[in-house]
């Protein structure tokens, strides 16, 4: 759904008479809307765009998925498929490979790293059978390139460290299968650092011992350091210790959205002095604290109630609880927070810091979604939010990539290590 419409034939019919009557102020608001679509349709067509976070393998791990199928976000959940890409014109798309945290025992990590060595394989499957529209790419430079050949650049994100356990050869292990970055933590502490959404709170006041040479390991590899999802005091140790500039893949300001998850004005600023970049999340209750709707709450418990426990249900079970959650979140979506609140958070970021530090990271098929950008095929829905606020083709160029890949580039390049054909 677009934020600005064309001019309609009964808008048309309306000016011209009042043209002829030289009601100058109606010819204005009205002419002004084409301007803008066209405006923002130019823009959007011309600067690289890339999505720095989509939890898209956890759709692609379904049994019967298949990326070149157009799917229904509102009916089967998901959000990310090539014909949406297609229609987004999305150049560039970091792929995560997800594990929630789990166990800490050894076994429990060896099974975690098996677990996420699948998620690997199966992206690479993804992109090989699907050589026509997608390419995999490693290295900045790629997004172009690829984008001239007229296929999407498939770059993959590690989402939690937690399949590391302790292990700090596991880090070269999974650049090597091609992990740009990883994200330290998830939802709960992990043996690297703290998460800033740990039920029990921290447990090691920050990075962990491991964690430090994770982070070193990670500097001398040239891999990016995501602080997405981790403690504020982990955040700091991070970089105090980094010798390279760190990202946010999918982070949103605090001052607007007041959720651990989110990264206070302080965090921007020291991210942004040390040369790194913050990816905003479209995630609407990291967007915009919800309101409380006690609809939708009774509806939500009644659907808990009758489904029962969900450890308890099989995967046909677990299918049809998400439909119907689904059709929950459709029936509420006016809830959802908007591509305005969206921009408003780059617009912070912007305020507050300039505009070399802040991109776009929305977390679809992981939670991301706003009431009008719901899926990958509504991204132009930002451009044009953007232009509407005045932001020139330079400056959501940055916003869209330039911002990323240049941090990307110099992280790459502080690092030591060349790229191994895969
Ligand atoms: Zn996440």
């Amino acid at each position: 759904m677009n934020t600005l419409k064309p001019l309609t034939p009964i808008c048309k019919k309306l000016i011209l008479p009042a043209l002829a009557l030289a009601a100058g102020t109606l010819l204005l608001s009205c002419k002004k809307e084409p301007d803008l679509m066209e405006i923002a349709d130019r823009i959007h067509s011309n600067v690289l765009k890339i999505d720095t976070h989509a939890d898209t393998p956890l759709q692609m791990a379904r049994p019967g998925f298949d990326l070149r199928d157009e799917h229904d976000p509102w009916k089967t959940g998901s959000q990310v498929d090539i014909p949406r890409m297609e229609k987004g014109e999305l150049n560039g798309l970091f792929m995560v490979a997800y594990l929630g945290q789990g166990p800490r025992d050894s076994a429990s990590h060896v099974a975690a790293d098996e677990k996420m060595t699948e998620y690997f394989k199966l992206i690479h499957q993804a992109v090989a059978d699907n050589g026509d529209k997608l390419a995999f790419a490693q290295e900045p430079k790629d997004l172009k390139a690829i984008a001239d050949d007229g296929k999407i650049a498939i770059f993959i994100g590690m989402e939690n460290g937690y399949p590391l356990g302790t292990d700090i050869s596991k880090v070269r292990k999974f650049y090597d299968l091609g992990a740009r970055y990883i994200t330290l933590s998830h939802g709960g502490n992990n043996e690297i650092c703290d998460s800033s959404t740990d039920p029990n709170g921290p447990e090691h006041g920050g990075l962990s011992e491991f964690g430090k040479e994770v982070v070193k390991e990670m500097n001398r590899l040239g891999m990016m350091i995501d602080v997405s999802h981790i403690s504020d005091d982990a955040f700091y140790d991070v970089l105090e210790i980094s010798t390279a500039p760190i990202v946010a893949t999918h982070s949103s300001a605090r001052a607007l959205c007041d959720h651990p998850r989110n990264l206070t004005d302080d965090m921007i600023i020291k991210l942004a002095k040390n040369g790194g970049v913050v990816q905003v999340n479209a995630l609407s209750a990291y967007v915009k604290t919800p309101v409380p709707n006690p609809d939708r709450e009774a509806d939500m418990a009644a659907l808990r109630e009758s489904f029962g426990p969900m450890q308890e249900l099989t995967d046909e079970r677990r299918d049809e609880y998400r439909a119907e959650m689904m059709k929950i979140r459709e029936k509420y979506k006016a809830d959802l927070a908007t591509v305005a609140d969206y921009v408003d958070h780059i617009d912070h970021i912007v305020n507050l810091v300039g505009i070399d530090h802040v991109g776009i990271g929305m977390d679809l098929d992981g939670g991301g979604g706003l009431a009008d950008c719901y899926d990958i095929s509504e991204i132009k829905n930002i451009t044009i939010e953007l232009v509407k606020r005045g932001y020139t083709e330079e400056a959501i160029a940055k916003i869209w990539s330039g911002n990323f890949m240049r941090v990307f580039e110099e992280i790459m390049q502080s690092g030591s290590t060349s790229v191994r054909p895969l």
